[in-house]
């Protein structure tokens, strides 16, 4: 008999995954971090390293993998545009293989596993906010089709795994989420700005800054996905996890200067391909079947993350 749950959180070493080991441990959790360090670092989890429950494993999902364990959260993946267009095979096979590699894990062990989907799969919505009922806007053709065609072929894996063997799964679409540790040359929106008001650079603004996102802080992002692993069978999801508070890119950046105080100017870039227009989670689904909402507002959240950014830019 196991006195601890046995938990496994694939991508464990990224921005993601260590918060979510951090909060495992805190609920007496027994769990194994798997990271092959793509993007995520040891740093991250250094703090976690002596804990008797914590065990890191330097492993790539998308080769078998063969453990123990009671319950599986599957966040392996590059999430930042720049990272995942780098390898962009790479990034299909981590989605796929890797969640074919999880699943079979999880049939063999009967293990619960939850995928760490992502609003991508939305592509540029025609429909706002976004429901899970919708199908999305997806180019199978360009530049971010790695990542978002990648990501719904592992949401029709798991429902398949599903259907046909019976599995428990769950699937969370995350939608734009901040916070520290974030990867300082991540490139992720939210990242940038930061580094770029507090080094008093050049605010760079891809395409003219009017499209929007919707951010939401990191621990109500995790909190949002242990309720989800811990509601009962019958709810598999998908379901929106995100913020509702939805701002242009531009409204970030001045936001940004004004919590730093920074000289920084803001300057134009061009719009990467198929950059989405919007993007906002209707997110009652979570409301009701996890008693779920963000609690954070963006202002307490941007300082939170700002000034992890100080403290890491200020130890060189
Ligand atoms: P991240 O890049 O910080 O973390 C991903 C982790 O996965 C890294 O530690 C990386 O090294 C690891 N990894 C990548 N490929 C791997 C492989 N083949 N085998 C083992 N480990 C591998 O990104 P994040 O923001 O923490 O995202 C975590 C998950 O959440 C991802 O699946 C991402 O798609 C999803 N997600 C994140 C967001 C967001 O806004 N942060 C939004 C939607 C979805
Ligand atoms: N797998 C794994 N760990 C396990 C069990 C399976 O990594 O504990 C991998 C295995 O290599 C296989 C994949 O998961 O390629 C899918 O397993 P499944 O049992 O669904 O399919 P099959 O083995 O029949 O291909
Ligand atoms: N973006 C920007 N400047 C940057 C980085 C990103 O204007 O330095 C824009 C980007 O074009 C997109 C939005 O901010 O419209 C969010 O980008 P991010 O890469 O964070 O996430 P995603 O596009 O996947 O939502």
């Amino acid at each position: 008999m196991h006195e601890n749950k046995r938990v496994l959180v694939t991508g464990g070493a990224g921005f993601l995954g260590s918060h979510l080991c951090e909060r495992l441990l805190e609920q007496g959790c027994d769990v194994l971090c798997v990271d092959n360090f793509y993007t995520g670092t040891k740093h991250n989890v250094q703090h976690l390293l002596n804990h008797p429950m914590f065990e890191l494993m330097r492993h790539d999902v998308t080769f078998p993998l063969y453990v123990e364990v009671d319950e599986i959260y599957n966040l392996a993946c590059p999430a930042s545009p720049i990272h995942y267009q780098r390898d962009p095979v790479q990034t299909t096979k981590t989605s796929v293989h890797g969640a074919i590699n999880m699943l079979g894990l999880a049939k063999r062990v009967n293990a619960k596993i939850l995928q760490a989907s992502t609003s991508e799969v939305y592509g540029d919505p025609a429909v706002h906010p976004q429901t899970e009922e919708y199908w999305g806007n997806v180019n199978p053709v360009g530049a971010r089709s790695c990542y978002d065609e990648g990501k719904r072929c592992a949401e029709t894996l798991f429902f398949d795994y599903h259907r046909q063997h019976n599995l428990q799964i769950k699937v969370a679409r995350i939608f734009n989420t901040y916070g520290p540790r974030m990867h300082v040359n991540d490139g992720r929106v939210v990242s940038n700005f930061i580094v770029q008001a507090l080094k008093g650079e050049d605010i760079t603004i891809y395409g003219d800054g009017s499209q929007t996102r919707s951010f939401c802080y990191v621990d109500d992002l995790i909190d949002g996905l242990m309720r989800l692993m811990a509601r009962g069978p019958e709810f598999t999801g998908p379901v929106n996890i995100g913020n509702t508070g939805e701002m242009t890119v531009r409204q970030l950046a001045e936001t940004v200067i004004e919590i730093i105080g920074s000289s920084s100017k803001l300057i134009y870039k061009p719009l990467p391909e198929d950059d989405p227009l919007q993007r906002q989670p209707d997110i009652s689904l979570a409301k009701k079947e996890l008693d779920w909402c963000p609690s954070t507002n963006v202002q307490a959240g941007l300082r939170n993350t700002i000034s992890y950014f100080e403290s890491v830019l200020d130890r060189g």
